[in-house]
C-alpha cells in the first residue's frame, strides 16, 4: 500500500472560482498534493485531465462536477460527481436520477457539505442536502473547509449589534482573516447521518475537501485581497488515499486508482494544517489483515489498530458509539467482538483549542 494526498472540491472561473485550471495545479504542487479533482458548478470542463507539470513538480489533475438545480428554491442539494466524464447538469432537478446516472457512468457520487449554515452577511443560504429520500450514493463529503468556516462566522454574526451589511463586513473581517480559529470539526449532524447509514449495513464512504474559490474580498475603499488562496486551502482539509501502488504516469490507469480508492473509502479525511496527517494507519486483523474501506469476517474477534503521525486524542466509533479511546497518544488498539462499521476520529490541539484532525473511513466487520 502506498499513500497519496489530494483535494477533490474546488472551483475555477468556469463557475464561481477566480483561478484557472493551471493556477490551481500550480497551487496544488506548491502545497505538496499528489492529485486534484476540479469540480466546477454544472459544467464538466473538457481537455483538462492529465498530468500537469511545472518546475517544482507534477500533479494528476482530474475533472469532476458539482451539480445543483439552479431552479430549486431555496438553493440546496449540491452533488459531487466524480468519474462521469460529462456534465450531469440536465439531471440536477431529480437527486435520485443524478445518483443513478453517476453510477451508470461508472462514477461515484457524493453529497457535498450535507449540513451547512446560512450566512446572511454574504447573502448565502443554507446549501446543505435537503432531500434525503435517496439511495445508492457512494458517500458524504463529511468535512468541507469553506462550509465549516461559514458556520464559524455565523456565531460571530449572531453577536453582531448592528445589521448594516457594510459595517458587518468590517466587523467580521478580523475573524474571517483568521480562518484557522473558526475551523472546528466535521458537523456532528453529518457524522450522525453517516453513522445511522452505516448502522443500517450500508457502505458509505467519506471524503473531505477545501471548496476553494480564491475569491477576492473587497471592502471599499481600503480592502481588496484574496482571503483564502488555493495554496492555503490545499494545506487544510484533504483526502488521503491508500493505493495498491504508486502512480504510473498513465493518466487513465492512475485516474481509475484514485476513483476506486475514494469511491470505496480506502481513505481518510485529514486537516493537514495543525500537523500533516500523512502516515495515519487504521487496520483490522483477524484471519486476514484489512484497512479502511475493506471488509473482514468477524470470526470471533478482530483486532483494530490505529497509529497517528503525532500525539492526538483518538476514538474508535461504531455506529455513533465510542468503543475505545485514548488521550494524547499515537496508538490505540481495540479487540472488536461485534459486527459493524468501525471508524476513527482524532482531535489535536491547534490555534488555542482541540480541533478535528483525522476522520477515517470505516473497516467493515461482517
Ligand atoms: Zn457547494
Ligand atoms: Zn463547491
Amino acid at each position: 500500500m502506498i499513500e497519496v494526498t489530494g483535494n477533490m472540491h474546488m472551483h475555477t472561473y468556469y463557475s464561481d472560482g477566480e483561478g484557472s485550471h493551471d493556477e490551481i495545479a500550480d497551487a496544488a504542487i506548491e502545497a505538496g498534493l499528489d492529485f486534484i479533482i476540479v469540480t466546477d458548478h454544472n459544467v464538466w470542463v473538457e481537455g483538462m485531465e492529465g498530468y500537469y507539470e511545472n518546475k517544482n513538480g507534477r500533479i494528476l489533475r482530474l475533472i469532476g462536477e458539482e451539480v445543483h438545480d439552479i431552479h430549486r428554491q431555496p438553493q440546496a442539494n449540491h452533488f459531487l460527481a466524480y468519474g462521469v466524464n460529462r456534465s450531469l447538469a440536465d439531471f440536477a432537478a431529480d437527486p435520485q436520477q443524478l445518483i443513478d446516472q453517476t453510477n451508470a457512468a461508472g462514477g461515484y457520487g457524493f453529497l457535498a457539505h450535507p449540513h451547512d449554515s446560512a450566512l446572511p452577511i454574504i447573502n448565502e443560504v443554507d446549501l446543505g442536502w435537503h432531500d434525503w429520500d435517496i439511495d445508492r450514493f457512494a458517500g458524504l463529503e463529511i468535512w468541507n473547509y469553506m462550509s465549516n468556516l461559514k458556520a464559524g462566522l455565523v456565531d460571530i454574526w449572531a453577536w453582531l449589534p448592528i445589521r448594516n451589511a457594510y459595517l458587518a463586513k468590517l466587523y467580521a473581517l478580523p475573524f474571517a482573516d483568521k480562518p484557522e480559529r473558526q475551523i472546528s470539526t466535521p458537523r456532528p449532524e453529518t457524522l450522525a447521518v453517516w453513522d445511522a447509514l452505516l448502522a443500517q449495513g450500508k457502505r458509505i464512504s467519506a471524503i473531505g475537501g477545501s471548496d476553494a474559490h480564491a475569491a477576492t474580498v473587497k471592502i471599499r475603499p481600503f480592502f481588496k485581497r484574496v482571503l483564502y488562496p488555493y495554496a492555503f486551502l490545499f494545506r487544510s482539509i484533504n483526502t488521503h488515499l491508500n493505493l495498491p501502488h504508486s502512480f504510473t504516469g498513465d493518466v487513465e490507469h492512475d485516474k481509475m486508482m484514485v476513483l476506486d480508492g475514494m469511491g470505496n473509502g480506502r481513505a481518510w479525511v485529514g486537516y493537514d494544517m495543525p500537523h500533516s496527517t500523512a502516515g495515519f494507519r487504521f487496520t483490522g486483523e483477524g484471519r486476514a489483515q484489512v484497512s479502511m474501506g475493506e471488509e473482514i469476517q468477524l470470526d470471533g474477534s478482530v483486532t483494530l489498530r490505529v497509529q497517528t503521525p503525532a500525539n492526538a486524542n483518538i476514538r474508535i466509533v461504531r455506529h455513533g458509539e465510542e468503543v475505545a479511546s485514548v488521550k494524547n497518544s499515537t496508538e490505540l488498539t481495540h479487540i472488536a467482538h461485534k459486527e459493524g462499521a468501525y471508524r476513527v476520529e482524532c482531535t489535536i490541539k491547534h490555534a488555542g483549542k482541540e480541533r478535528g484532525w483525522i476522520y477515517s473511513n470505516p473497516i467493515y466487520l461482517r
